[in-house]
Parts: C-alpha cells; structure tokens; sequence
C-alpha cells in the first residue's frame, strides 16, 4: 500500500492516503477525511478509462464500475467496498495507480 499527501483546504493539513482507499467502503476515514476518490478515477479516466463512482450512503464514496472498450474490468464476484483492490484489478490498471500515486508523492486536491 502507498502513501501519498495532500494538502487538506479545510483543516490546512497534509493527509496522508492511498489509492487502494478510493475502493474501499471504510477508506477516507469512513468518508469523514479528505476524500480523494474522484481524483483517482480522473487519473483512470484521462488514461482512457471510463470509471463509475458511487456514494456509500455516510459512508465513503467508491469506485464500482471501471471499463475500457466496453469491458468491465472489475468482475461480477467481487464485493464492492470490502474486496482488497489489489486481488481482482487487472495488472495494468494497478501498475498505473501505483505509478501515479506512488509513495511520498504530493498530490493536488
Ligand atoms: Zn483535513
């Protein structure tokens, strides 16, 4: 798991998250933090990838759905926002995430 900051505009803080929370149900503090979930779909998304979030009632929001050419890449077995992303992504859409938002780097909000 990686670690990337961003510089909070509401508390003024810098947030230490990962990508890997932009699939989980309890990431971002439960939804409560710096919720930075569409920024790691825009990231899929200007790579060519269509990317679907939802709001998890209070919870967090997530990202359900992605797709490229028309293919689901997340599969039908999978329990959205409990299943450990890193076990069903395909390879490439994990090496990307990894690149973009690899350890130490800054992010913008
Ligand atoms: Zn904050």
């Amino acid at each position: 798991m990686s670690n990337v900051r961003t510089n909070c505009p509401t508390c003024g803080h810098a947030h230490c998250w990962s990508w890997e929370e932009a699939f989980d149900k309890f990431g971002f503090q439960d939804g409560d933090g710096l919720v930075m979930t569409e920024a790691v779909a825009d990231t899929l998304r200007a790579r060519g990838y269509t990317v679907t979030v939802t709001q998890w009632g209070l919870h967090n929001a997530i990202i359900t759905d992605i797709n490229r050419d028309g293919v689901a890449l997340i599969p039908d077995t999978v329990t959205r926002g409990y299943d450990e992303p890193r076990k069903y992504l395909p390879k490439e859409v994990i090496d990307l995430l990894d690149r973009e938002f690899r350890d130490g780097q800054r992010i913008d909000y």
